[in-house]
């Protein structure tokens, strides 16, 4: 039987690709090929492109709140094929269920956000600026923008951008991660049925060379990126010398501290899912948990118990709280980085090699793995693993466990579980990465806040959604003006 095949969606119409090799998309639960995606060309890019173009000027002169009132459909017809994405989702990324269904709502809140368009993208006036003189700024948008987005949120990373985007008057092209491109082929699929004008959005399927004809496109203005930190460096550096505006998101190596003075029961839910949800692959777990002083023992009895008892199997199970990681080739990268701990001298207290789902023999599953007596310079507290694996540094107070986030090489997120708040807000204001958590695990920012890290975690000034997603796709243009 032959597999589905992934076509791109150019100018309203789902389109071939000119794509001569293609790629496997798999069902990570099950080890079996599922799809077939085609790794697309610069002709493609040019079309979908040239699409976004030729729809921008019309486009841009809807009144914001029409544009908006497509939104309002969008959310509504997401709503009703609310489980059915959250189930593809699940299939081919392999994350519980329930983690694709709140992946799901999250993406619809960043359509509800963006439907404040006409406050949010107000610009401001000044009367008098000098005699006679007034002076205003408003916010225009800008032409063709493109997003490049992960495997680990099929569904939302893309619309972190996408609605901000057109609804501020610009025009969209998506290139979905190829390892995961069914999910936003379905919900480009929905998109379809709202009846956005064509052109509007594109989405072209592909790997690098898709990539880089984005990023030489002289036609696009601007990239949001979000990925590994090697590629997002590569995405601002080459946006960078073809003058486009560009923010990247990169990786990450996030630390959770804990006070003796912290709830530990209390913590405990939250404290698990933020190592072990989606196996670990967000770019918001928890990799280095970091206990400060006397804690730690009892700290490291409470987490294993924990970490021992959740069911790990398909995602589409409902009562599993840990699924497989997306491929083959991720579970060899992880079960390396495990064998490398092992090396350097940790010492390996929960083991999550030759692990087995006996209904899933062929599936791609990492066991729970915990290392304790991690030493900050060794590569399982340095580097980021992408898995369930946790590095447990012990620090002997609250300067030490500052230090260790602050030397790390990413600084996405942080947090910090305690009783007290004076050492929460220490902990808070000193940390250098943008995200924080306070007895709350590494939690996401709403759609509504900003989004994105510091250092090697992100390049570029503007963050993904919340208020200032208004400023990067618009340029404020200010009139200064005398009436004689
Ligand atoms: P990735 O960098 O391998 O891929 C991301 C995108 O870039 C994909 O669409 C891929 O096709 C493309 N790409 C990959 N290598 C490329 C290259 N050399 N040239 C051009 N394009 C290339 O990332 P991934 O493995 O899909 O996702 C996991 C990574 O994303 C992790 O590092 C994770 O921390 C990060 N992430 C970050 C955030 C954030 O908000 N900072 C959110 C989600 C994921």
């Amino acid at each position: 039987m032959s597999l589905p095949q992934m076509k791109n969606y150019v100018n309203g119409e789902w389109v071939e690709s000119d794509a001569t090799t293609f790629g496997d998309v798999w069902n990570p639960a099950l080890g079996e090929k599922i799809a077939t995606v085609p790794y697309g060309t610069r002709g493609d890019v040019d079309r979908a492109v040239q699409a976004a173009k030729e729809a921008y000027w019309e486009w841009r002169t809807t009144p914001p709140l029409t544009r908006a009132r497509y939104l309002f459909r969008l959310k509504d017809a997401f709503e009703e094929n609310f489980e059915e994405i959250a189930r593809v989702l699940t299939t081919e990324q392999g994350k519980c269920i329930d983690e694709a269904r709140g992946e799901v709502r999250r993406m619809i809140e960043n359509v509800e956000h963006a439907t404040g368009v006409t406050t949010l993208m107000c610009g401001y006036t000044l009367e008098d600026i000098a005699k006679d003189i007034d002076c205003y700024g408003h916010k225009q948008p800008m032409g063709v923008f493109a997003g490049i987005v992960p495997y680990n949120f099929p569904g939302m990373v893309a619309w972190w951008f996408l609605p901000y985007a057109i609804v501020t008057g610009n025009t969209y092209l998506v290139k979905p991660s190829e390892q995961v491109p069914m999910t936003q082929t379905r919900i480009f699929e929905i998109l379809d049925d709202v009846g956005l004008p064509e052109g509007v959005v594109n989405m072209v399927h592909g790997s690098r060379d898709v990539v880089n004809a984005i990023l030489d496109h002289p036609d696009i203005e601007g990239v949001s990126f979000v990925g590994a930190t090697p590629t997002a460096k590569y995405i601002y550096e080459r946006c960078g010398a073809t003058g486009k505006r560009v923010q990247a998101l990169g990786g990450a190596k996030n630390i959770v501290a804990v006070t003796p003075d912290a709830n530990l029961d209390a913590a405990m839910p939250s404290l698990t899912t933020s190592f072990f949800g989606c196996s670990g692959q967000r770019c918001l777990s928890g990799s280095i948990l970091a206990p400060v002083g006397d804690v730690a023992d009892e700290l490291l009895e409470k987490f294993s118990a924990s970490a021992a008892n959740m069911k790990v199997g398909s995602g589409l199970d409902e009562q599993t709280a840990m699924g497989p990681v997306v491929s083959a080739a991720h579970k060899e990268r992880v079960l390396g980085y495990i064998e490398k701990g092992i090396e350097e001298g940790a010492d390996l207290i929960m083991d999550g090699r030759n692990f087995t789902v006996p209904e899933y023999p062929n599936g791609f599953f990492v066991g729970p793995t915990i290392f304790d007596n991690v030493k900050p310079d060794m590569a399982i507290a340095s580097e980021e693993i992408f898995g369930p694996v946790v590095s447990v540094v012990r620090c002997k107070d609250l300067d030490e466990v500052i230090e260790l986030v602050n030397t790390r090489n990413y600084a996405n997120a942080s947090c910090l579980y305690t009783g007290s708040g004076a050492t929460a807000r220490e902990f808070k204001y000193r940390v250098k990465p943008s995200m924080v958590g306070i007895n709350i695990g590494i939690a996401a920012p709403m759609s509504f806040f900003p989004f994105g890290g510091a250092g090697n975690s992100m390049f570029g000034d503007t963050k993904g959604h919340g208020q200032e997603i208004f400023n990067f796709f618009t340029d404020t243009k200010v009139v200064i003006q005398r009436w004689l």
